[in-house]
């Protein structure tokens, strides 16, 4: 498949590899060591998904890389068609935004990265961007899209959510859910590669869901789950449908986080459980690293969160926070793209940030919020 003539595909690439980290590698929690094991056999019959074969622990199976062969030729087609794309993710036009939260227009400036600039707001404290690209989802959805098709790492990305430290990470989520299983109605926006949903069948969910707009991604998950590619405010869902709604790594990316919570809050059940991540503004690592923290990425992350601000818009939209917790801290930059994370370097700094965690992650300066909120 070819980009369009117009695309720097060196550019281009570089940016939709970085932005896709986030939703795959980032979550990892710098579980970068090695696939423990692998996935899937032939036996999709009854939605069993993705199968670790204990026996066949250091190769792709062929039946999954064909099903990716399969979506990556359906998307060349339809690209082949009439694929434009944004041309240049720092190109684009930009618009002037207001703050979400409380809609004032009066923001104090921060900094400038990569001519975006990162504004707070003076009535309410939020950060976010503007003059933001226009069009965000639609570029978001384009660049997801091409990483997953171009991409020579997709199956490892796939190994690794359904193996090893990743897998037993979301076995464990899943499990804290527990108390809140009436229905078994759960959906995961930003599904990835389906890791959580798994896990989630796997504990007795009968009916999870997912919502990922990485068309290339949702085509290869929409095997085995219902997966919708629109983003949660396109979607009709019932109200009081589900007993969870769990988003990771999503909220900074929306045009209005103000409209996908009050969706979140209309599709929950009366006392369902909202589970929420994101960056954390306040944390020792934007201290640490300024303008090179790696969540300051102006064409993606339009809003940055810190525990004050997160809590405010929960409960503005009818939530109550139980859980408000904070974890992880970067040394240094990261860089996904060139294979950092395997340097001797690099493996000192992770073992250092893994040990520091062990501090941060009892107070709120870790650089991943999670919260917990519940629908009143
Ligand atoms: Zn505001």
């Amino acid at each position: 498949m070819s980009l369009a003539p117009h695309i720097r595909p060196k550019s281009y690439l570089h940016r939709a590899h970085f932005l896709l980290s986030w939703h795959v590698v980032v979550q990892t929690e710098g579980g970068c060591g090695e696939t423990e094991n692998l996935i899937d056999q032939p036996a999709r019959e009854k939605r069993g998904f993705i199968v670790p074969d204990q026996n066949n622990e250091k190769q792709i199976p062929p039946g999954l890389s064909e099903a990716l062969y399969d979506a990556r030729n359906a998307s060349e087609g339809k690209e082949a068609k009439g694929f434009e794309g944004p041309p240049d993710l720092f190109a684009e036009e930009r618009v002037d935004v207001s703050c979400d939260l409380c809609k004032a227009d009066e923001p104090d400036m921060l900094f400038e990265k990569e001519k975006f600039r990162y504004v707070r707001c003076r009535r309410c404290d939020m950060v976010y961007v503007t003059p933001r690209l226009r069009g965000i989802v639609e570029q978001q959805m384009v660049s997801y899209d091409v990483f997953a098709h171009h991409s020579n790492t997709i199956e490892e990305l796939i190994a690794r959510e359904h193996s090893g430290k990743r897998k037993r990470k979301l076995q464990k989520e899943v499990a804290g859910f527990l108390s809140y299983h009436t229905t078994g109605h759960i959906l995961d926006i930003g599904c990835g590669l389906g890791g959580f949903l798994h896990a989630a069948q796997e504990q007795g969910w009968g009916h999870a869901e997912g919502i990922e707009i990485a068309r290339g991604v949702a085509e290869y998950v929409g095997r085995y789950f219902p997966v919708q590619t629109r983003p949660l405010e396109e979607v009709h869902y019932k109200a009081d449908h589900f007993d969870i709604v769990r988003a990771h790594n999503v909220i900074e990316h929306l045009p209005s986080p103000k409209a996908m919570v009050r969706k979140v809050h209309r599709i929950l059940r009366p006392g369902g459980l909202f589970a929420v991540s994101t960056p954390n503004f306040d944390s020792i690592s934007l201290k640490l690293l300024g303008k090179d923290w790696p969540y300051i990425c102006g064409n993606d992350h339009v809003y940055l969160f810190d525990p004050k601000t997160l809590t405010c818009l929960l409960k503005e939209e009818g939530f109550r926070v139980i859980r408000l917790k904070s974890k992880g801290v970067h040394l240094r930059r990261k860089d996904h793209t060139n294979g950092d994370s395997r340097t001797p370097l690099s493996r000192v700094c992770g073992a250092a940030e893994t040990m520091l965690n062990l501090v941060i992650r009892r107070t709120l300066k870790g650089h991943r919020l999670c919260v917990w909120a519940e629908k009143i």
